[in-house]
């Protein structure tokens, strides 16, 4: 089913949680809500599934207007990220719950139930309390729970962020595989950009109960339209300019004292207009020497002013007159760069990224 919010506004007293909010999601879709704690992703949820009312704005399903519609009318299905299983019933009455609820016959709540638990991997647990599972299979019971009811959309608020790291992996994957089988349309909340990544076929990152920008993951990963967006999806330098010549499809800009070239495509810019350059660390090369020439790098020189490590790269500091460039370098103890030493490195020409400033 698809959803539609129209400028939703959402007040808790003086904080406006949700601002004018509009937003469309399409059928079938994994779309996720990514954005800092605070910005009103799990607010957006809530007035999705009905527990709250918007001060302002339309809430449509599949084009029927509900904002009037109870919680339990809607048919939604809801997992949260602290399970809320019953603690006191086992795995099967707890997925068999929302069945019992609509008075189905016995036989078909058995197969439903059934059906689900294998769909989530769980056959066999049925008599199993939930302090009788481990995390991941609390919270697979917590998703059978929720897809038994065929929901017409999946709200899924931060289900992983309680499993260990090794587990979140693995659920993602089985989620993704579950909500493609199903077809089902999904709505994803996070403040982990990776899981954002992998999970969604678009994302909207939001900034103070507004949406900041939409778009595919590669669109929001390699072509951020704001400098907030970028920052919160690890473009980490940010470097000032100012236009100095435009054409066609690119701007020419002064980038560390050199005339650059970058690609514009997204924006119009205006001759002088103060601008922002960016890349991601990790097309950054740092380049040690033995490297072919290519002309797919602008290189420039700076000297190694530290380093940190940040899961299996190392990421470097490298000074460039007043600026400091970050860039991510697969280390090896034959290719560790000693903080203090002259290096050149690469900016990766197609990689570079010009916002407004
Ligand atoms: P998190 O990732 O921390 O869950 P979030 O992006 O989901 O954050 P929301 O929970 O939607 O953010 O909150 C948005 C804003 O509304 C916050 O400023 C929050 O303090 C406020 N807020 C949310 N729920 C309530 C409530 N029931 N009463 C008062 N203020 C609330």
């Amino acid at each position: 089913m698809s959803l539609s919010l129209h400028e939703i506004t959402k007040r808790f007293g003086d904080v406006v949680a949700l601002d004018n909010l509009s937003l469309d999601v399409r059928r079938g879709e994994f779309f996720t809500l990514l954005g800092p704690s605070g910005c009103g992703k799990s607010t957006t949820l809530k007035i999705i599934a009905g527990f709250y009312k918007p001060d302002r704005g339309k809430i449509y399903i599949d084009e029927e207007l509900v904002n009037n519609v109870p919680p339990y009318e809607r048919n939604l299905g809801y997992v949260f990220q602290n399970y809320a299983l019953f603690p006191h019933m086992s795995v099967f009455e707890n997925v068999a719950y929302g069945l019992k609820a609509k008075k189905l016959p016995r036989d078909e709540i058995r197969r439903r139930v059934k059906e689900a638990l294998e769909l989530v991997g769980l056959e066999g647990f049925e008599d199993r309390r939930p302090d009788q599972l481990s995390g991941g299979q609390q919270q697979r019971v917590a998703l059978a729970r929720a897809i038994v009811i065929n929901p017409k959309i999946l709200l899924l608020d931060e289900p992983l962020s309680n499993l260990d790291a090794k587990l979140r992996l693995y659920m993602r994957t089985e989620l993704k595989k579950i909500q493609r089988e199903l077809k089902i349309t999904a709505i994803y909340v996070t403040h982990d950009q990776d899981e954002a990544r992998t999970l969604s076929d678009r994302i909207a990152v939001m900034k103070s109960g507004k949406i900041e920008q939409v778009g595919s993951p590669h669109e929001i990963f390699y072509n951020p339209r704001t400098r907030y967006v970028a920052d919160f999806v690890g473009f980490s330098n940010f470097i000032e300019s100012i236009v100095k010549d435009i054409k066609r499809d690119r701007v020419v800009i002064d980038l560390l004292g050199r005339p650059t070239e970058i690609m514009s495509d997204n924006e119009e810019f205006k001759l002088g207009e103060k601008v922002i350059v960016t890349i991601r660390p990790e097309f950054v090369k740092i380049l040690t020497g033995g490297e072919a020439a290519t002309d797919s790098l602008y290189v420039f020189e700076g000297i190694v002013e530290g380093k940190n490590y940040i899961g299996s790269v190392v990421r470097y500091q490298i000074r460039i007159g007043n600026t400091v460039i970050m860039a991510d370098h697969i280390e090896t103890p034959r290719t560790a760069i000693e903080i203090g030493r002259r290096v050149k490195i690469g900016f990766e020409k197609e990689m570079l990224r010009i916002l407004k400033g």
